[in-house]
């Protein structure tokens, strides 16, 4: 039976008795040993942490565990986020778990398919801006100024505290921690998470080491790479679509304590990853969830020596949320009448 974040890593959240332990069966997900790109880039190791194994197809799951259980314990009975698609799937499905009103507000046009499914199915409250995340963001902030709601964004920090349950996860998995941690980087509070999840069981002895912070954003999207706000943040990978992001110092500072590095990969760098893993290790990641393994192939080609590292990537969410993306590309199908005979003349073997 899997145990949730809360009652697994209990001691190392924020936990009261009051706190109520609530799941939907978040975390726990693979750690998988690649197949193929291992042996291609000259890797130690090098796994894929997959974090769209997570009920909702996302790691937000880990952190909204935690965030709702706290609105919870609070007698909060709202909860609301601004969303580029995973956030908003995650917190409508704590929320119905909970019982609480959950709004989220989404850049109109610019969320995958299936999180906007997510979202309707599980009973939000669907606000979509003609604007984008960072804007959706200051409008939310504003809001829980004024009116009694929990922010369940990657602000709320309940939500690090769950997340970093992933870092408890590799170390646990592993024995100690990975020389590298290459992870996408969007709003910036996943990367703050690990880092504050790595140092933590450095401190209790349960990891000798700690991982350099390697974190990519989308070259449309670079703010933290490119030391500037970007207005108007444009790329595929919409969960990184994000210009100003809120966590931009903590991450700075991960990158900085670890050793580490925050670049970013191209759209067209993104979907050669997209596709490699899961043409060549049989893993179905959203776009965004490809910049991590994109950044490990872009550092490889200019020559970093990763023979006798461990290596981990973290895999972010499902790519089942943007079908649109992966049928776009598709080449077109081999066409047959329904015989035997034609299947066999169109594949070749007769
Ligand atoms: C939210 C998200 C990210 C970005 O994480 P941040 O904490 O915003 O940096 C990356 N990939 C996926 C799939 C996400 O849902």
């Amino acid at each position: 039976m899997k145990l949730g974040v809360l009652k697994r890593y209990w001691d190392f959240l924020p936990t009261t008795s009051n706190t109520s332990l609530i799941t939907l069966g978040e975390g726990d997900t693979p750690l998988l040993r690649s197949q193929s790109l291992e042996k291609e880039l000259g890797c130690g190791e090098l796994y894929f942490k997959l974090e769209g194994c997570n009920p909702t197809g996302s790691f937000k799951d880990r952190g909204m565990v935690v965030a709702a259980a706290k609105a919870l314990e609070i007698g909060c009975s709202a909860i609301i986020c601004a969303s580029t698609g995973n956030t908003s799937a995650s917190a409508s499905a704590y929320g119905a778990l909970c019982k609480l009103d959950t709004i989220v507000i989404i850049p109109s046009g610019n969320i995958a398919i299936g999180k906007l499914a997510q979202a309707i199915v599980y009973g939000a409250r669907i606000i979509s801006i003609d604007g984008n995340f960072d804007q959706a963001l200051d409008i939310v902030r504003a809001l829980v100024q004024r009116y009694p709601i929990t922010l369940v964004n990657s602000l709320n920090p309940h939500r690090i505290e769950g997340q970093k349950t992933a870092a408890f996860e590799i170390v646990d998995t592993l024995g100690d921690a990975p020389d590298f941690l290459f992870i996408p980087v969007g709003n910036a509070g996943n990367i703050t998470a690990y880092w504050k999840g790595f140092k933590e069981y450095y401190d209790v002895g349960r990891a000798t080491r700690m991982p350099r912070m390697m974190g990519f954003e989308a070259e449309g999207a670079a703010p933290i790479a490119r030391g500037r706000v970007f207005p108007k943040p444009e790329t595929i990978a919409t969960a990184i679509r994000i210009g100003n992001p809120a966590s931009w110092q903590k991450a700075e500072t991960a990158r900085d304590e670890s050793g580490g590095i925050i670049d970013c990969v191209s759209d067209g760098e993104i979907l050669a990853a997209y596709h490699l893993l899961a043409t060549t290790e049989g893993i179905f990641g959203e776009p965004a969830s490809a910049a991590s393994v994109a950044g490990l192939i872009k550092l490889s080609r200019k020559g970093m020596n990763l023979s006798k590292e461990r290596v981990t990537c973290v895999i972010t969410g499902s790519g089942l949320k943007d079908p649109d993306t992966a049928v776009k590309r598709a080449s077109p199908f081999l066409e047959s009448a329904a015989t035997l005979d034609a299947v066999e003349q169109t594949l070749g073997w007769r």
